[in-house]
């Protein structure tokens, strides 16, 4: 009895969704198209200019009831492996029957990056595909793109988050950046993406770029526009972790149970550590480099990170903390040019920052 009053009660729960879906046009990005309660895949096409053309790879799920469009973005630099493994979990996980609103998921910008292992920039035009927002419609692949993603994707989304993590000779702890952009509905909200998303150690980015036609950066190319957006990193050195897998994945899906994208509670993170600024340590010769601390460890001033050598073993550069402060990242292969990142420190913020 009990089994067949939860079945005729499954069946009317599944009526009413596809009722729910009902009216509601398609959502396409490229060639994914998805009506209420599908998921499609497709691609996101730049045909060629000044240089060859470039398919982005894209999803799209559209839950069977209406809700915001939640925008999750990875592989901008195309060797960040967690991150673009993370969106391609998420594709397969997301199931349209329980989501509310429209999801759009982008894996990999950069396929010739991952394709080709080269780190940092798209290999066909040598720009990063994180600085060149909000792109040009008859610029380079890299801008043409960037002017693809912040029309098609950008400015139809409410929501965005950006993925990345250590590139391969970055030896990176996970962490988030929360935009404080001044307008303090839009920074309560992403506060609260952020918190939700549960990495434990927020970076309070107050210096990205306020002019929308001169973004840069795809996170400032969504809170310029006004929607709330976090940008969040995991992965080290071309490493595919489960625990930075996993930390991206049930991230996204907590952020999307504070959306009310899913049923459920989000699992924010209680007292993370926040980060009131980044110094960086650069080095002052080309050499051999020879780390001293690892990822996430707590330096003081003056300590020793690290030093250069030349390439017969004399030591030409000892790295030093330029402050007190967690080692967010530090340069993990031997390959060092003068003026490169030796490693970036995070000085931790005496309280809380409030969305204002
Ligand atoms: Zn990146």
């Amino acid at each position: 009895m009990k089994r067949t009053s939860t079945i005729a009660a499954g069946l009317v729960l599944g009526i009413a969704a596809v009722c729910a879906g009902e009216g509601r046009a398609a959502f396409a990005v490229g060639t994914a198209s998805a009506a209420p309660g599908g998921k499609a895949t497709g691609v996101l096409e730049i045909p060629a200019g000044v240089d060859a053309g470039l398919s982005i790879p894209v999803a799209v799920v559209q839950g069977v009831r209406p809700g915001p469009v939640l925008a999750l973005v990875a592989g901008a630099h195309g060797t960040e492996y967690a991150s673009i493994i993370a969106i391609e979990k998420l594709i397969q996980k997301l199931d349209p029957a329980q989501v509310s609103g429209t999801v759009i998921l982008v894996p990999l910008v950069n396929t010739p990056s991952f394709e080709q292992k080269v780190p940092h920039v798209n290999p066909v035009d040598g720009k990063s595909m994180n600085r060149f927002y909000p792109g040009k419609s008859d610029g380079t692949q890299t801008e043409r793109a960037l002017f693809a993603i912040t029309r098609q994707i950008v400015e139809r989304c409410d929501y965005l988050i950006d993925f990345h993590g250590g590139d391969l000779d970055e030896d990176l702890r996970p962490y988030a950046y929360w935009l404080k952009t001044g307008n303090e509905k839009q920074d309560a909200i992403s506060r609260e993406m952020v918190l939700a998303f549960g990495l434990a150690t927020i970076l309070i980015a107050t210096d990205r770029p306020k002019d929308p036609s001169a973004s840069r950066y795809l996170d400032s190319t969504a809170s310029t526009r006004g929607k709330p957006t976090i940008t969040v990193e995991a992965g080290h050195a071309g490493t595919v972790e489960t625990d930075d897998v996993a930390a991206l994945v049930d991230g996204s899906l907590s952020v999307m149970r504070y959306l009310k994208m899913l049923p459920g509670e989000p699992t924010a993170v209680d007292h993370p550590v926040w980060i009131e600024s980044v110094k960086t340590v650069s080095s002052e010769a080309t050499g051999i480099f020879y780390p001293l601390v690892a990822r996430g460890t707590l330096v003081a001033e003056g300590m020793k990170v690290g030093y250069v050598t030349d390439y017969v073993g004399r030591k030409v550069f000892e790295a030093r903390a330029p402050a007190t402060g967690v080692v967010l990242y530090v340069c993990a292969v031997p390959s060092m040019r003068k003026g490169e990142t030796v490693a970036n420190i995070g000085v931790v913020a005496p309280s809380p920052p409030e969305p204002k």
